[in-house]
This record gives C-alpha cells, structure tokens and sequence, in this order.
C-alpha cells in the first residue's frame, strides 16, 4: 500500500488590490521545487506545497489561480468557498491598497466563516516610500483580528514565514 505523502491539506486564497505583488507571492510559492497541478473539474490551475511542521506532520497547502477572472461571480464564489485560511495583501507604497483592506476582510467574512488570516505589507524593501505609518498597519491588524507580516518578494523577505503561519494555524484547528 501506497502511503499518503500528506497527513492534512489546507486551500489558501490569496486577495488584495491589482499590483501589491499577488502574481509574485504566487510565484514564490509555486518556484522550484513546488508541484504545479491542475484539476478541470473546477476549471482553474491550483498550486500544492508540502510544508513539514516541527512534529513532522506534513502540511499541503493548495492556492488557486484564478487567472484574473476574479470579476466573475461565480469564479468568485468558487474561489472563496471551502478556503481554510486567507492571505490579504496591500503594498507599502499604495495607500488605497491599504484602505481597500477592510473591505477585503468584509468580503472574505461574508463568503467564509472565520478562517486564519495574515495582512501582508508587501513592497517593505521600499519602506523610504511608504505611504502608511507602522502604526496604523499594526492597529489595522489589530482591529481586523489578523496576523501582520511584512514583507518583500522582491528580496526575499519573510515570504515562506507567510505560508508557515498559516500552515501552523490550520494544523491547529484540526
Ligand atoms: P498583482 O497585480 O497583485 O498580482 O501584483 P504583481 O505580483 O504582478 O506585482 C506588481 C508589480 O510589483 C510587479 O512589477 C512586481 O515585480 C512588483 N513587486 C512585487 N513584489 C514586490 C516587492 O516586494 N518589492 C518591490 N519593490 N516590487 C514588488
């Protein structure tokens, strides 16, 4: 008997504005050494990546792409229902991405029950352009009920800790 190379499987979506860096964590997460798999029974490409946990519980964590077709209702809905855990992204150096992400959260909420969330600040690499204050990121997150993670996809920053996190938080509900 074959044995199962996972023992959970977790499905991600990953939001925000057009341009915080999406298609980049995206491609973070499916470079190298991550499968690239596809299912036509719901019409999109998804993305698999095995996490090992500390207690050795391995972790495979599935991200859809929507391939831009987010203005359909139905992709739409296809692509929140059943997600385990949610990725919502703004970049430092556009305000309306930040101010847009309380309307992301809405969104996720109206379309999933409350699943394990991280903020990402992406674009900290340039911090010196920033248009939001630490401050008010840290209270947004705060407010919103999130974990906030900072960080760079151009220079490899704190990216992997992102799909870690939640990896943690689902294997924790199970
Ligand atoms: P999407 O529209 O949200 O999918 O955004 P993309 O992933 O296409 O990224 C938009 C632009 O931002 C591209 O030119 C990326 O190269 C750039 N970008 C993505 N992440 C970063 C980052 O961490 N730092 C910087 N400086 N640029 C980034």
């Amino acid at each position: 008997m074959v044995e199962p190379i996972f023992d959970y499987q977790f499905r991600l979506i990953l939001i925000g504005d057009s341009t915080v860096g999406k298609s980049s964590l995206l491609k973070f997460f499916t470079d190298g050494k991550f499968a690239e798999l596809s299912d036509p029974t719901v019409g999109v490409d998804f993305f698999a990546r095995l996490m090992e946990m500390k207690d050795g519980t391995q972790i495979k964590l599935q991200l859809w792409d929507t391939a831009g077709q987010e203005e359909f209702d139905a992709i739409t809905k296809a692509y929140y229902r059943g997600a385990q855990a949610c990725v919502l992204t703004f970049s430092t150096t556009d305000r309306a991405s930040f101010d847009a992400i309380k309307d992301w959260k809405r969104k996720v909420e109206n379309e999933c029950n409350e699943i394990p969330t991280v903020i990402v600040q992406n674009k900290i690499d340039l911090i010196e352009q920033s248009v939001v204050t630490a401050d008010e990121v840290e209270t947004l997150a705060r407010n919103l009920n999130c974990r906030l993670i900072r960080t760079s996809v151009k220079e490899d920053v704190n990216v992997a800790s992102v799909f870690r996190y939640l990896a943690t938080k689902c294997h924790q509900l199970m």
